[in-house]
């Protein structure tokens, strides 16, 4: 699903064509689904990125943050759905289209996406309130929800588009309990997030957490960006 080795550009920069999956987290409101960082509400059916820093380019932008992320592999991203705790969060798939960036193997960015489906016991396990009101967002939107396991056994992830690597992630994950990551991280992630969504470059925000180390890169993605900083900073 996603390009690897010499197709991935090193800066994160535009590539064409293929629509690729990816694991997305939102803000669950009123039925509506909300960017986490930005609050933005997605829409039903075609979602088109603008560049939220407010600078005229074409989105996504080699260096910036604009278009819609999403991340290759589940754990990830239910690790974010958890850290977003205790407002009440979605775990789904989108598509990404249009212009795409890829970002190595963490996820990419996409000028065009739309949601696939909703889970309805992501991240915790199924909570009947948070259930119905996936249910309630994911009718809303046009799309199904569907229990983790049951995405698994009936080969919904596969037929979707998600690699075999990324459904055994989760099936371990899973079977572990659903491990949650640190409080120390969770912390982190917060003052990157709220950082990212100043508008900071992942040089100002490492450079404004005391970090410096060459391998964060203009297009290093949140989740490598906090691991990055959670490393360098010992
Ligand atoms: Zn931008």
């Amino acid at each position: 699903m996603i390009a690897t080795g010499s197709l991935e550009p090193v800066d994160g920069g535009q590539v064409g064509g293929e629509p690729v999956i990816g694991w997305r987290v939102w803000g669950l409101t009123n039925d509506r689904l909300l960017s986490i960082a930005q609050g933005a509400s997605w829409e039903p059916g075609e979602n088109q990125a603008r560049c939220l820093a407010g600078r005229e380019h074409d989105v996504p932008a080699p260096s910036c943050h604009c278009g819609f992320w999403a991340l290759n592999n589940p754990v990830p991203a239910m690790h974010l759905a958890l850290s977003n705790r205790p407002w009440p969060v979605a775990v789904g798939l989108i598509r990404g289209y249009g212009a795409i960036a890829l970002h190595g193997r963490e996820g990419f960015r996409a000028g065009l996406a739309s949601v696939i489906c909703i889970f309805s016991d992501a991240p915790e396990p199924l909570v009947t309130e948070l259930g119905d009101a996936r249910r309630r967002v994911a009718e809303e939107y046009g799309v199904p929800c569907i229990v983790l396991d049951a995405a698994i056994s009936i080969g919904f992830l596969h037929e979707m588009g998600v690699g075999s690597q990324a459904v055994e992630q989760l099936k371990a994950w899973i079977a572990a309990g659903r491990p949650v990551p640190n409080a120390d991280l969770i912390r982190l992630k917060r003052q990157v997030d709220w950082l990212r969504a100043q508008g900071l470059t992942n040089m100002e925000i490492a450079r404004s957490l005391n970090v410096r180390t060459v391998e964060i890169k203009v297009d290093t993605g949140p989740d490598d960006l906090v691991r990055l900083i959670a490393e360098h900073r010992r």
